[in-house]
């Protein structure tokens, strides 16, 4: 499984790819984060989910684990960046 640990800086660097651009409330924050949490987790978009990226565009290319390895390498990027 995934390890994330809810820091929520995924979700308030959405300006860093043009994908998440309909997220993005202006500042690179999602308009739907509420703290540091997903007001619409249940309902997210496909793009937001981990494991289900995974399934759908990575598996072809790499195991699991080093796509969560991938992952991991940018939240540890995005938490130096603001810590
Ligand atoms: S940056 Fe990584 S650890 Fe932090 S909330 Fe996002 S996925 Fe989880
Ligand atoms: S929809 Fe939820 S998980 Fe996706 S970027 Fe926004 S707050 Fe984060």
């Amino acid at each position: 499984m995934f390890e994330c640990d809810k820091c929520g800086y995924c979700c308030k660097n959405l300006d860093k790819s043009f994908l998440y651009a309909e997220l993005d409330r202006g500042d690179g924050v999602c308009r739907y984060l509420e703290g540091n949490l997903c007001s619409i987790y249940n309902k997210r978009p496909l793009l937001c989910r981990v494991d289900e990226c995974y399934e759908k565009y990575f598996s072809e290319y790499m195991t699991l684990e080093e796509y969560y390895i991938v992952n991991q390498k940018i939240c540890k990027t995005l938490k130096n960046k603001e810590e």
